[in-house]
């Protein structure tokens, strides 16, 4: 079940976080994983954890926000059969305290990041005749978070994006949906807490935690196992669908 052999996976952002264990987890389960990094340290300390494990990895360093590296890149590679669409970035703000040039970026690495990479992506998998694509939306794609404007109008384009990207491929065997985390603990949340709460790490961490309804956060391999199913040919009958990994967050 869930093998990636002969599987050539795309991951942005694999460098940290979600990115680097969906990168380990989909290496493990045999896919070639190509992981499209800003930080190319960071991507190649996951290639080299993968190499070491046995598995195949290549880093390519490039911002998701940029177009032309990003085609450069997809069409270096030269097939894929899985995109994960994982590069993002948090901001805090309202309308009061997020400025055009907030909101810009954050447009920029989570909105415009995965069309980039769609655009550079789908003519290939049309080529083959096939694909699957993930997109990191979260649960800022379905409630309203306070002080997070920016991030939450950046993750309901990404939840509308899967759904019209998932109707225009079907035709084309090309399967497009998303997950909606709720608090994963990574260095996204670590780096969070010690920008907006300096001195108060460890409070802030245990209030966090506790305003799950499941009482604590998720762990990036709990994202990654959703990951796998989704982008496996056991889920071949699933596209446009969101799925809440949320510890109850949504609904409870
Ligand atoms: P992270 O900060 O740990 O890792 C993000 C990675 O993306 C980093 O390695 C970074 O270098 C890379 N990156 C950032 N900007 C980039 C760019 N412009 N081009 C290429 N790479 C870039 O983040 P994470 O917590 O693993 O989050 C991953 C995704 O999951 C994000 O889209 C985030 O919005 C989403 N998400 C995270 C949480 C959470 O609580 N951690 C919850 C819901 C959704």
């Amino acid at each position: 079940m869930f093998n990636l052999s002969g599987k050539t996976a795309v991951i942005t952002g694999g460098g940290s976080g979600i990115g680097r264990a969906i990168s380990l987890l989909f290496a493990r389960q045999g896919a070639t994983v190509h992981i499209l990094e800003l930080s190319a340290d960071a991507g190649q300390a996951t290639a080299d954890e993968i190499s070491q494990a046995g598995g195949t990895a290549q880093v390519h360093a490039a911002d998701v926000s940029q177009q032309a590296p990003v085609k450069a890149v997809f069409d270096a590679i030269g097939r894929v059969d899985i995109l994960v669409n994982n590069a993002g970035i948090a901001h805090v703000g309202n309308v009061e305290n997020t400025s055009e040039a907030d909101l810009d970026r954050v447009y920029q690495v989570n909105v415009k990041g995965a069309y980039n990479c769609l655009h550079a992506a789908v003519p290939l998998m049309k080529q083959q005749g096939a694909g699957v694509i993930l997109n990191l939306a979260s649960i800022a794609s379905h409630v309203g978070l306070s002080d997070r404007l920016a991030y939450s109008m950046s993750k309901g384009a990404i939840f509308a994006m899967t759904m019209s990207v998932a109707r225009d491929y079907m035709a084309h065997s090309i399967r497009c949906n998303s997950v909606s985390p709720a608090r994963v603990h990574t260095p996204f949340v670590d780096g969070f807490i010690a920008k907006n709460y300096p001195g108060q790490e460890a409070e802030m961490f245990e209030k966090l935690s506790k305003s799950q309804p499941i009482g604590r956060m998720a762990k990036p391999e709990e994202v990654a196992a959703l990951a796998l199913y989704l982008c496996s040919d056991e889920a071949g009958f699933v596209t446009g669908c969101d799925y809440p990994l949320d510890g109850g967050f949504i609904k409870l």
